[in-house]
């Protein structure tokens, strides 16, 4: 191969710009990314050679070295990794792969810190050698390639890259920073080590530095360090998590944290033990602090990362974590797994399960201490993840008890999103046999439906729900603690007890007294109500909708036909409310067929739908104000 001149891609371009001058407060990040870099590239080998052990070449102490040149400038990480091709030299560093760079560009937002974070994630680390050098030069030669078909490329970070053929004896690769003038203070080896053990203490491979002695100047010259040629290992070489707990520090436990999730917050819990019994695995589990943005994808990767006796398997190991916690960040190593364990096999192997189960138990175990223990976390939690965790109880039979005591609701007599079951229980009115709760679209409209009026009328509390997976998720919980769960919008009303006796009377005399009227009703609005029937429920209000027990609520028949899902026709059954002014007039007016249809739409109006014809509606409540004014 001739030496060639390439021009970066025009993203990269655009990138090591942005780079540059982002981090330039933050420069030492550069070398947690190049470390990152060396240590992917381990694991990358490993993993080849597994099925492939020649690619080793005798030479299976996977390490990472940094070294430095003080006359020359310049700073040197080498490992023993899988190496780059010539073509890969070129792809890998000259282009960006990910897609993701737009996306990148568009989050940077001036806070350093929290850009710093931002470059790790989007697969971008390798430029910010850029930030201390004006010159990289990167000399590989991929692991089972023969010494001739190495490559160097350099860089000075601006439009260009050359690459050429070299001859290069070492598997693996070794990066070369000319440090700027203001980067100098990196040819220092306490310096490195200092930023060594900040960031990369928990990298599993060792990271060696050559020892330097005191050497006496001579002829009145001045001393310095001087190499001796023996390497020792400066970071603690052992993955995070198969340390003792009592040596690791909640500040550790926070970095790893912030490394393999991205985000610049710590944690709002930490978890991490050895599992031992028929399956045996260490899990080193968080729960973040903040939700990401596309939380509500189901489709979104898991954050757990197997591990098999120390050596990556896999990011994202979705099998290992229910989807309903999908924010759960950690690591799982395990013993039981074979190495080329892949993600068919995950699916169906007995110990993944046995993992899995005892996963999830430790981060319910989690979220019950913050609820227990921390208020304050435990508003964060609910705040940011209560939604997701009412998935589970569709989705994970076996903790539904566990998780429903987890779950908290606004209520119509309380003002913040704090009541549990529990809670609700404990102020249950007396003859109150049922746990009364409405779903809706928004919180304001679950607070002003019609449907509450008897209950406010009467004191009784009820729970409002307007995330949008708590009607599914209800579907699975019929009772708590031997209570029964009632939605207030489905079914006739049946308060039981709470009804007094003239109560009752009024409403069955209402219901024979209205009879022809509502025979009526049902005839002119046979379209679009499956039934018209009097009722208790409403105080203030005419009318409102209802649908049968079981069936699906208007409002999530509406959603999902919103998301294109083919929903089965359910017409709502009108509800009136035989004492409401309006509604004796209906029985004397002329215009009934109107009024009629006027009503209806205003019943379904009220709950946030819209009419089917809205134009005629317009028209109807036009000719009525018209009579009137
Ligand atoms: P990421 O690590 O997220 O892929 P980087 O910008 O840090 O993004 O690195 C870009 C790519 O360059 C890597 O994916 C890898 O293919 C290649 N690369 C970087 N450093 C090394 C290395 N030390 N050994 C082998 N390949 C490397
Ligand atoms: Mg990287």
């Amino acid at each position: 191969m001739q030496k060639q001149t390439l021009s970066f891609q025009a993203e990269v371009a655009q990138l090591l710009k942005l780079v540059t001058h982002s981090l330039y407060s933050n420069p030492e990040i550069f070398l947690r990314e190049l470390i990152s870099n060396a240590s992917d590239a381990c694991d990358k080998l490993r993993f080849e050679a597994l099925n492939e052990a020649a690619l080793y070449e005798a030479d299976t102490e996977l390490k990472v070295r940094v070294s430095f040149d003080k006359h020359a400038k310049t700073l040197t990480i080498t490992d023993n990794g899988i190496g780059l091709s010539q073509q890969e030299a070129i792809d890998n560093l000259g282009t960006i792969a990910k897609s993701g760079t737009r996306d990148f560009m568009a989050k940077l937002s001036g806070d350093q810190k929290n850009d710093a974070q931002l470059i790790g994630q989007f697969g971008v680390g390798f430029y910010s050698g850029f930030i201390v050098a004006d010159k990289i030069t990167v000399e590989s030669r991929r692991a089972g390639l023969p010494a001739s078909q190495g490559v160097r490329w350099s860089s000075d970070g601006t439009g260009e890259f050359e690459v050429s053929e070299i001859e290069r004896a070492e598997r693996g690769t070794s990066i070369t920073l000319h440090l700027k003038d203001d980067a100098l203070d990196y040819l220092n080896a306490w310096k490195l080590k200092g930023v060594i053990n900040k960031y990369s203490d928990h990298i599993s491979l060792p990271i060696l530095m050559e020892k330097e002695e005191w050497q006496e100047g001579e002829n009145d010259q001045p001393g310095e360090m001087a190499k001796t040629g023996e390497w020792e290992t400066v970071n603690q070489a052992a993955a995070l998590w198969t340390r003792a707990k009592k040596d690791i520090t909640q500040e550790q436990y926070d970095e790893f944290y912030k490394q393999i999730s991205y985000d610049q917050n710590p944690p709002l819990a930490t978890t991490h033990n050895r599992v031992e019994g028929s399956t045996e695995y260490t899990q080193l589990l968080f729960i973040p602090a903040k939700a990401p943005m596309d939380m509500f994808n189901r489709d979104k990767a898991a954050g757990v990362k197997l591990y098999v006796k120390r050596v990556f398997i896999m990011d994202e190991a979705q099998a290992l974590m229910p989807s309903y916690l999908r924010f759960v960040k950690g690591v799982v190593d395990s013993s039981d797994l074979p190495l080329n364990v892949s993600r068919e096999l995950l699916q169906e192997s007995r110990a993944v399960k046995a993992i899995r189960e005892g996963c999830t138990k430790r981060v319910l175990s989690m979220i019950e201490d913050l609820a227990a223990n921390d208020a304050e976390k435990f508003a964060t939690f609910q705040a940011e993840f209560g939604a997701v965790l009412k998935e589970g109880l569709g989705e994970d039979s076996a903790n539904r008890d566990r998780l429903a005591k987890l779950l908290r609701f606004a209520s119509s007599t309380t003002d913040t999103a704090t009541v549990s079951f529990a809670d609700y229980k404990a102020r249950m009115k007396e003859g109150q046999d049922a746990i009364y709760y409405i779903t809706a679209d928004t919180l304001a409209a679950a607070k002003s439906s019609p449907q509450l009026e008897i209950f406010r009328k009467k004191g009784i509390e009820v729970l409002l729900m307007a995330d949008r997976v708590d009607e599914w998720a209800l579907n699975y919980l019929h009772e708590f603690d031997g209570t029964p769960l009632q939605s207030v919008a489905k079914g006739a009303v049946d308060l039981g007890k709470l009804q007094d006796d003239d109560e009752k009377k009024a409403a069955e005399e209402a219901q024979t007294h209205f009879k022809p009227m509502l025979d009526k009703l049902k005839e002119v609005l046979k379209d679009k109500a499956s039934d018209v029937r009097a009722t208790a429920r409403l105080v203030d209000s005419p009318a409102c909708l209802v649908v049968q027990d079981g069936d699906m609520s208007t409002q999530l028949a509406r959603m999902l036909k919103q998301a294109g899902q083919v929903v089965p026709e359910v017409k709502p059954i009108l509800e009136v409310n035989a004492q409401h002014a309006l509604v004796k007039k209906l029985e004397a007016g002329d215009n009934f067929d109107d009024l009629a249809h006027i009503l209806f739409d205003q019943a379904l109006l009220a709950e946030g739908g819209l009419p089917e014809d809205p134009a005629a509606y317009v028209r109807r409540v036009n000719a009525l104000l018209e009579k009137s004014v």
